[in-house]
């Protein structure tokens, strides 16, 4: 099998990856950072954010998994305690595989070009530097609502417990093929209004927002770890992907055991 290792950069981060990489190779596995089966994140969230992106052109046949040498992360829930048994498990154990929902991102431009198409492990979030944000929203091609304010954030259920979390949205377990609308800071008076509440979209819902602006407007549109600056937007279309990210699970892990851990304690339920 052929692998990769991402690693945060900094030295502990580092050192497991020069380990992992001489196990796994003595254990005839191939390192190829160009066509990988398996990545091995090493870091935080943040690091899986970066490898998922680094390999998403190959999303159908590439699997992830994560190593957090910080806290415990949602993607990375490997300790670095616990190398030398995932290495013996890589090597030995036939994958399992855990797949989760993406969020499908497509920006179109006024002048025609090409619509730029991104996937999203987190969520999508669109601001602008220049004030506020004033979007029509649409929902499976129905005027919705029109939006005022600092802007929108659309996540994905795995994302759910990241920005859109902070945001006052809902956890959304991953087996749900949904995705959820939060809005960041809406202004609501006499003159506008939006809903206010989180909208949980299911699969083939999609959302679209044009903005209403003069073209020259410009926005800042983050994806995951990333933001870019887009002038000329026509409109921004987010829907549940149908491709999905793949992770290898050698045991399992629930979901709601890992938010537990994360937000609330770290006593067993059953304790
Ligand atoms: P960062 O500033 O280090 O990330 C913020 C925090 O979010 C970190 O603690 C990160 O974990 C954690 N995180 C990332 N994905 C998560 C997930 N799916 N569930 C729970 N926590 C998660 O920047 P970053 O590491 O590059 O991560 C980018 C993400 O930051 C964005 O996708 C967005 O979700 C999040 N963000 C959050 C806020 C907020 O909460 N107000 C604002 C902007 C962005 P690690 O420390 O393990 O990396
Ligand atoms: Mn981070």
């Amino acid at each position: 099998m052929k692998f990769a290792i991402v690693s945060r950069g900094d030295d502990r981060s580092n050192n497991i990856k020069q380990t992992m990489k001489q196990y796994l190779t003595e254990f005839d596995l191939t390192y190829d950072k160009e066509e990988p089966e398996l990545v091995i994140s090493i870091g935080g969230d943040g690091t899986f954010l970066e490898a998922f992106r680094r390999y998403v052109h190959r999303i159908e046949t590439t699997a992830f998994i994560g190593v957090h040498t910080g806290h415990l992360g949602f993607y990375a829930d490997w300790t670095p305690d616990e190398v030398e048994r995932l290495v013996i498990e890589i090597a030995k154990t036939p994958f399992q595989i855990v797949e989760y929902p993406l969020l499908e991102v497509t920006i179109r431009l006024n002048s025609g070009e090409k619509a730029t198409r991104i996937l999203a492990l987190n969520e999508a979030t669109i601001k602008t530097a220049e004030g506020s944000v004033v979007f029509d929203v649409q929902i499976r091609g129905e005027h919705f609502e029109t939006f005022r304010g600092d802007g929108l954030c659309i996540s994905t259920p795995s994302g759910s417990t990241a920005y859109n979390k902070a945001l006052g949205g809902g956890i959304i377990h991953p087996s749900l093929e949904a995705i959820q609308m939060t809005e960041i800071a809406s202004i609501n008076n006499r003159v506008f209004r939006t809903i206010g509440s989180p909208l949980i979209l299911p699969k083939h819902h999609t959302c679209l927002l044009s903005p209403l602006h003069d073209e020259d407007k410009s926005f800042l549109i983050a994806i995951d770890h990333t933001t870019e600056t887009y002038s000329n937007v026509k409109s921004i279309q987010c829907r549940v992907a149908k491709e999905r990210v793949r992770f290898v699970r050698y045991r399992p892990f629930p979901f709601w055991n890992r938010v537990r851990d994360s937000f609330v304690s770290e006593i067993k339920l059953d304790d």
